[in-house]
């Protein structure tokens, strides 16, 4: 088979599969009784809470969407002229040292030319309150997530090169499927690697809430070894948890100022939103998924990428030649851009599921609505954001959408008890994969999805202006 033939299989086989698991284990129709318009705002936030949240989110969007433009016109211009394979063609050493320098020469371009934005996002964070942490420690955490990039993308890369050169027909046949399985491997120690880089944890003490969150879990059948809380509030005003990992390195994990900050009741419903992902078992639904879009990826990128003739005869070298690297970094940037509705079309049904679930099992529909409101608070958040911007980057439903479910749950309280739902036979779920965030770097992380389910979009372990670049899609 052709080099052609072989990408085109690959991508028929890995669309095929995604579609598949998509259909049965997306919950399509989260909403007992259909989905709900979203709820008034004026009836829960005074008129200068709302104006803050436009207020702040109208520069965000600004800055985050410079950054990521930016971004795109930069990587095209390496990727799609002759700039980039000079770039790469000045490089020393075998291919396998071509490969990661020209991926960190690529980054620390797009860095260091999205870099004022970087810096008028996070002054812009600053000036609503909304983080707590120093310059200094602003800049440690874009480092090192700067190197976490580099040392994904080229691992990720190094894969699709090595395999094109090994087998120059085959590769993708190769490449797909060992993608994939890194996917698999990298949602695995997300929790034991990465996660620690960026926070430290230690156990919610016994207590009261401890032996609630326990208690609960037990309830809903879902093994939880330990709860975690992450010292999040040297670093941010807003409150999150999420859940991460699956089989042996499953955690719940909560924001320290969320246990410090909400009553108990409130804590209680976000640990009850986050069981509802262990239970359905979403990180693992979401990695099969994820792994399933990077082999579909493989094989998108050999129809684009293939050896192709040149004018002078000679072939151009195709994904084999490292000199393709900014072209291909270029594409996958733009390829995750166009899959993000996909992506948080599927989530905003996971999140909407874990909210119907929470409100069920806690039976507490005013506790939810207080949280939204802490949540909505902490965080600015936009309560009417633009639809086509929601549609796009929303990984989760709108502040007002999720109240809407607690009003119906009350409405229908009051009427009769509700009926338990029974957990569906088909768990698994998709998530997060990629956001703004990941796409204002030039990333092949951003086909690393699914890793974590945060409560809220504003989410842990990236510097303050990934997390800021993320709150635009609410
Ligand atoms: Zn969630």
């Amino acid at each position: 088979m052709s080099e052609r033939r072989t990408s085109a299989a690959v991508a028929l086989v890995a669309a095929a599969v995604f579609v598949v698991l998509a259909v049965l284990w997306v919950p399509w129709d989260p909403v007992p009784g259909g989905a709900l318009p979203a709820a008034d705002p004026s009836r829960y936030f005074t008129d200068a809470e709302i104006a803050r949240g436009e207020d702040f989110a109208r520069w965000a969007r600004v800055w985050s969407w410079s950054s990521l433009a930016v971004s795109l016109v930069l990587l095209s211009l390496l990727g799609l002229t002759r700039a980039g394979r000079a770039l790469v063609g000045r490089l020393p050493g075998p291919w396998w040292v071509q490969v990661p320098l020209a991926v960190a020469a690529v980054e620390v371009v797009v860095r260091l030319l999205t870099l004022p934005f970087a810096v008028l996002l996070r002054r812009h964070v600053l000036e609503f309150g909304l983080s707590n942490q120093a310059w200094g420690a602003f800049a440690v955490d874009l480092a090192k997530s700067e190197a976490l990039d580099v040392a994904v993308t080229s691992l990720v890369v190094l894969v699709l090169v090595g395999c094109a050169r090994r087998w120059p027909r085959a590769w993708p046949a190769v490449a797909g499927p060992s993608l994939a399985a890194l996917v698999v491997v990298g949602s695995l120690v997300y929790p034991l690697v990465v996660e620690p880089l960026f926070n430290s944890f230690t156990p919610l003490p016994e207590g009261p809430l401890r032996a609630r969150i326990l208690d609960l879990a037990d309830r809903e059948g879902v093994d939880v070894d330990d709860v975690l809380v992450a010292d999040a509030s040297r670093r941010t005003t807003t409150l999150n948890a999420y859940v991460s990992g699956f089989g042996s390195t499953r955690r719940v994990v909560v924001y320290d100022n969320l246990v410090d900050d909400l009553g108990e009741d409130e804590t209680v419903s976000v640990v009850a939103h986050e069981l509802s992902h262990a239970r359905h078992r979403d990180v693992l639904g979401g990695t099969t998924l994820g792994a399933a879009g990077a082999a579909l990826g493989v094989g998108l990128l050999g129809l684009v990428l293939s050896r192709r003739r040149t004018g002078d005869a000679h072939d151009d070298g195709g994904v084999a030649h490292p000199g393709n690297v900014p072209r291909l970094l270029a594409l996958v940037a733009v390829a995750g851009l166009l899959a993000s509705p996909v992506q948080n079309g599927i989530s905003r049904q996971v999140e909407t599921r874990a909210d119907v679930d929470a409100l069920r099992v806690t039976d507490d529909p005013d506790a939810f609505v207080a949280l939204q409101q802490q949540l909505a608070r902490r965080s600015a958040a936009d309560l009417t954001p633009p639809a086509w911007s929601h549609w796009w980057f929303g990984s989760h439903p709108t502040t007002m959408a999720r109240i809407a479910l607690a009003e119906s749950r009350t409405a229908q309280s009051e009427v009769q008890p509700l009926p338990v739902a029974t957990a569906s036979q088909v768990e698994l779920k998709m998530s997060r994969m990629l956001s703004p965030k990941a796409k204002t770097m030039t990333t092949i992380r951003a086909a690393m999805p699914a890793i974590r389910r945060p409560y809220s979009t504003a989410e842990a372990p990236r510097s303050e202006l990934l997390r800021a670049a993320s709150m635009m899609r609410r």
